[in-house]
């Protein structure tokens, strides 16, 4: 027999759920990442992926006029491979960045906090829960991977109003939208707009931070580029495609990032927008090609034939359209009298 109404779980706004269970997911996950994990980076899939960033970084602060000392932020760092990659890259090339740079990382899991204080060892890193906790002065930011994890609204086109989805006892219900952001006109029945506010919100507040203090920040993720309809909530678990309402923290629970929308509010906060370039496009232009072929050609040199191999075809992953150089974008939000950062030059 059901429960009387009285004594079911509440419902749980979508995003209120998501929030939850993405917390407890990286809060006791030690290592969601790589082959025995449940999902892959790019970080984790190429060296050259972080390299390439940290380069990217050190030419946007040569733009910025070389501030001294100058924070260099993380949204997300995983493992904290993309960094040390970075870090090590900046190092060889361009000391004067690596000496000025002050390492702030945001990460509210306390097991991933741990791998990458490992994976980070002299790096003299501050961590902070939120990106409002990081300190005032010129910044640049890098983000792989993280404005999917961050909270979405679900709303559902019925009749000529839009209804809400919540989430009870593993199921989706319907009702009447609570305080409902503008949502379009029209849209045929059951259609499904998804809205983040999350993402727009940190969008804004950086933008208003980089506009009055200076910087840029760099965000990689999969999304369309205009925005649009459609239900892209998933979850991974091992690897493959697992239930996005099974109990909140045993599955990586993700969106398409809306980049109109995450751009949309940059602009209104006062930095300028460039891009969304797909990713493939972006390396390229980056040289993450020509980075891996020397990687490949020391490791054969080295007689490690099948390392070689797996760095060039680590690479073609990331930039080829059927792998992740399509769907994965990459957005930069910068201080307006900054140029085009590198990457996103006009061709
Ligand atoms: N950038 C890494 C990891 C991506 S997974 C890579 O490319 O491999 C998402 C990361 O963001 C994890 O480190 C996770 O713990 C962190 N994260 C997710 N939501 C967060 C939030 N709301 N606040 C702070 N960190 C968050």
């Amino acid at each position: 027999m059901p429960p009387p109404e009285d004594q079911a779980a509440p419902p749980e706004r979508l995003d209120r759920f998501m929030a939850r269970a993405v917390a407890a997911y990286y809060a006791t996950r030690p290592d969601p990442f790589g082959r025995a994990g449940d999902f892959t980076t790019a970080p984790e899939i190429a060296q050259a992926f972080g390299e390439c960033l940290g380069l990217w970084a050190a030419v946007t602060w040569q733009a910025m006029g070389r501030p001294d000392p100058v924070l260099l932020v993380e949204l997300g760092p995983g493992r904290g491979t993309l960094m040390a990659d970075a870090l090590r890259a900046i190092g060889q090339a361009m000391p004067g960045f690596r000496a000025a740079l002050r390492l702030h990382l945001v990460e509210a899991s306390p097991a991933l906090r741990a791998a990458q204080a490992r994976a980070l060892p002299d790096a003299g890193a501050t961590w902070h829960d939120d990106p409002a906790g990081v300190p005032p002065g010129p910044a640049i930011l890098l983000g792989n991977e993280f404005l999917d994890a961050l909270p979405i609204r679900q709303f559902v086109r019925r009749g000529n109003a839009w209804a809400e989805r919540f989430v009870r006892d593993g199921g989706f219900l319907e009702a009447p939208a609570e305080a409902a952001p503008p949502l379009p006109a029209e849209a045929p029945e059951g259609a499904v707009q998804e809205v983040s506010e999350a993402a727009r919100a940190l969008a804004g507040a950086l933008a208003r931070r980089l506009a009055a203090q200076g910087g840029a920040a760099l965000f990689l993720d999969y999304g369309a580029a205009e925005g649009g309809l459609g239900d892209t909530l998933q979850a991974m678990a091992r690897h493959g495609p697992a239930d996005p309402l099974a109990s909140p923290g045993s599955v990586d629970l993700t969106a398409h990032v809306d980049f109109a929308a995450v751009a949309a509010a940059a602009r209104e906060g006062g930095a300028a927008v460039h891009g969304p370039l797909p990713q493939g496009l972006f390396l390229q232009r980056l040289g993450l090609m020509s980075r891996a072929a020397i990687l490949a050609r020391s490791a054969a040199l080295a007689g490690r034939r099948d390392q070689a191999g797996l760095i060039l075809s680590g690479a073609e992953r990331l930039v080829a359209a059927e792998g992740m150089g399509r769907l994965f974008k990459a957005l930069c939000l910068c201080h307006p009298a900054l140029p085009p950062p590198p990457g996103f030059e006009p061709p």
